[in-house]
């Protein structure tokens, strides 16, 4: 889309000429747009839980007595899952809005095995409890990249998070890290995130980066926001990186991305990083 700006001076009987500006404006109108579709989906993925949990309140509070103790007992238990996919809900528009509004971020030397570390502990007894084998393979003495511990935690929290949904008992999930290397030197360091899980098929596959997409008909819809994966792809997209996906269904999925090694600068060890 093109703005088109025309000045002349009326009020002057001596127009010698009009100045004319050309603004390209398909990326805001673009924005703009992406902008007002999100918030509309925002409210309506709030309200269905809001309606469910104000209905269950209402039963309750209107046909209480006649209701039994089990039934109360079903009303409050939905109503308690619903709040919490509220909250999950609210949590995750909350940080992406975190990640799009804040423009600078302080990238440094982060060495993977602690985030993955950090996941693991968070995972473990989850895994444990639905018989998922949950394991790391960083290769020793791994570079340390240039990144963001914090963001990148956050995508290993969502992808392992994602793996463990998607795979039955007796599957496995395992993060992966290793060098890739360049004239004998490591320049970037491969992460992978893989499971042994439903797979994606390959239409889905290509929308499955969009917000609030689900793949439909599937046990844990419920359970997710459909926001996860377009988190990890703006912390992948900020550092100037590509998030990949390889699945097959029935077999698994595999996410990859590649991260540069951090080079130490010597004057300036911290690097500020910003994004357009
Ligand atoms: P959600 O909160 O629903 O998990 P995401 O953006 O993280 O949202 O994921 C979007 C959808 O992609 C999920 O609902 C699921 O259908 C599919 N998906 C994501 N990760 C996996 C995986 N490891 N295996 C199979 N399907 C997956």
């Amino acid at each position: 889309r093109i703005l088109l700006n025309a000045v002349s001076d009326p009020v002057k009987e001596n127009v010698k000429g009009v100045a004319v500006t050309i603004q390209d404006i398909t990326r805001e109108a673009e924005l703009n747009e992406a902008k007002s579709q999100f918030i509309s989906n925002v409210s309506h993925e709030l309200r269905t839980p809001l309606f469910n949990i104000k209905s269950f309140i209402e039963t309750l509070y209107e046909y209480g007595e006649e209701l039994s103790d089990s039934e109360k007992h079903e009303f409050l238990e939905t109503a308690n899952r619903e709040t919490d996919r509220l909250t999950r809900l609210v949590n995750d528009v909350l940080d992406l809005s975190r990640l799009e509004s804040c423009k600078i971020y302080t990238f440094e030397a982060v060495d993977l095995a602690q985030p993955i570390e950090q996941t693991l502990r968070t995972y473990q007894l989850n895994a444990k409890d639905k018989g998922i084998e949950l394991l790391q393979e960083v290769q020793p003495h791994l570079a340390a990249v240039y990144g963001h511990y914090d963001l990148l935690l956050q995508v290993f929290v969502n992808l392992v998070g994602n793996a463990l949904k998607f795979t039955e008992a007796g599957g496995k999930v395992v993060i992966r890290a290793y060098a890739l290397e360049q004239e004998r030197m490591p320049s970037q360091v491969r992460v992978e995130i893989s499971d042994t899980g439903i797979g994606i098929d390959a239409v889905d596959q290509a929308a499955i980066f969009d917000r609030f997409f689900r793949v439909e008909n599937r046990v844990h819809t419920l359970e997710g926001t459909g926001l996860g994966l377009s988190i990890v792809k703006n912390i992948i997209d900020r550092h100037r990186s590509q998030i990949h996906l390889e699945s097959e269904v029935g077999v698994g999925t595999t996410f990859w991305f590649d991260l540069p090694v951090f080079e130490e600068r010597p004057a300036n060890a911290l690097h500020t990083h910003t994004l357009d």
